[in-house]
């Protein structure tokens, strides 16, 4: 387990709001009106004031960062003045390197030119945008609020408020989707001027919960079967390597240079912190997520400032075992708190390394465990490159395109023992 801070450590913001629940979703979002928007952007500020506070990080030192990152939900549902007014904070209160990578997500039809050019002065510099389909038939099946022309009026948009740092979301494997619309797609994606630099590809889930859950259980969707949904992913992931692009993850691929800092930083174990309503942080082998109630959330940050006084609801603000007692400050309301034991730092290096496409370093492991790869992982490692799911290469092992389409399967054998809950 680590027994310190790391150097470094990324910061994430939850926005939990949308225009519109889109029919196959499951985050952490909701529509909302003015004054709840309000409300939990100055809970927000006050969890950040809170948590920086330069007492709780040890001797007053606090890590650098290197990547912020505002998800959602939909952050341009809020105002440019308060996302601004959130970066500033965060800026004012943290260490965040001067070249920080800083990502907004944004979905068409929530911002415009002038929007988006304030937001790139207030010192956003990368922007992911939500199209998901080049599709206007598709994206009224998926709920979605805009059509492609939408995009394509943010794309000019994004460009014009002078972003160079860019990122679209595609999703794969929807109802009725063949390999020519995916083709059509990708056509269409790698015409836009200029072109993004980074496209993250999720393969739909049905999730519980969902309009679309409902729908399958109906029998309503449509869905390509696993054979050829498999074939649309790499129909797509060839048509953009053959562009230039690099997958380098599971479901990432960027032009040279673009990969996303901030998750390459979590796909490496690297410590967050986050804010906002069920935002997970990750510090010295803890992992902590905020309370996914608004109300909850709200009404907790809203009556914070005072911290020091008695009135303060301490009895809400759990301290976690084996920190500071000034570190309580850290956390409030939490809706999970879990310590990863040595096997459960294991089990995540091989998960999150995996997913990488440069596969993780086996000398690396050796480093951060004092025990050889092979000692701990030697029999599944033989197993799965018997199958040839795995290749080892130049000190690293990684996943071939059949192990990647097995990925949860190779993944279920590195579980070494139960998660420990606390
Ligand atoms: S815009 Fe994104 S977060 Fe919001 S409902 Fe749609 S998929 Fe979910």
């Amino acid at each position: 387990m680590q027994a310190a801070y790391n150097d470094e450590m990324e910061i994430y913001i939850h926005i939990p709001f949308c225009v519109r629940k889109c029919l196959y979703c499951d985050f952490l979002s909701a529509p909302a009106d003015e004054s709840a928007r309000m409300r939990y952007v100055s809970a927000l500020k006050n969890e950040i004031i809170n948590r920086s506070d330069k007492e709780v990080w040890p001797a007053g030192k606090m890590p650098v960062v290197p990547s912020v990152f505002f998800g959602g939900g939909t952050p341009t549902v809020l105002g440019a003045g308060d996302l601004s007014g959130i970066l500033s904070l965060i800026k004012e209160r943290f260490n965040v390197k001067q070249d920080a990578e800083i990502t907004i997500e944004c979905n068409p039809g929530t911002a415009d030119e002038e929007k988006l050019s304030v937001l790139r002065r207030a010192g956003f510099n990368r922007i992911s945008i939500g199209l998901q389909s080049t599709d206007d038939e598709m994206l009224r099946k998926l709920g979605r609020i805009h059509n492609f022309e939408d995009f394509l009026r943010i794309w000019k948009a994004a460009r014009e408020a002078g972003f160079k740092n860019t990122n679209i979301d595609i999703i794969t494997g929807l109802p009725g989707q063949t390999l020519r619309d995916i083709s059509i797609t990708a056509d269409k994606v790698l015409s836009l001027e200029p072109r993004p630099k980074h496209i993250s590809l999720y393969s739909l889930i049905i999730e519980e919960g969902t309009e679309f859950k409902k729908l399958y259980d109906e029998g309503k969707l449509d869905l390509p079967d696993e054979d050829e949904e498999r074939k649309i992913h790499w129909n797509i992931i060839d048509a953009f390597e053959n562009a230039g692009y690099r997958q380098y993850e599971l479901s990432n691929l960027a032009l040279p240079g673009y990969e996303c800092a901030h998750n390459s930083g979590y796909w490496t174990g690297r410590e967050y912190l986050g804010f906002g309503t069920g935002a997970a942080s990750y510090l010295r082998g803890i992992r902590y997520a905020d309370t996914r109630s608004l109300d909850e959330y709200v009404s907790f940050w809203t009556d914070s400032p005072a911290f020091n006084e008695p009135s303060f609801p301490k009895s809400i603000c759990r301290k976690p075992e084996g920190i500071a007692a000034s570190e309580e400050r850290l956390f409030g309301p939490l809706s999970e708190k879990e310590t990863l034991t040595e096997s459960n730092l294991m089990e995540e290096f091989m998960f999150l390394g995996l997913r990488m496409t440069k596969g993780i370093d086996t000398e690396e492991f050796k480093k951060r465990f004092g025990k050889d790869i092979r000692e701990v992982y030697g029999d599944i490692i033989d197993k799965h490159m018997g199958e040839g799911l795995l290749i080892k290469r130049d000190g690293r092992l990684y996943l071939s395109r059949r192990g990647q389409d097995l990925a949860n399967y190779v993944m279920s054998d590195m579980i070494l023992e139960k998660n420990i809950s606390v």
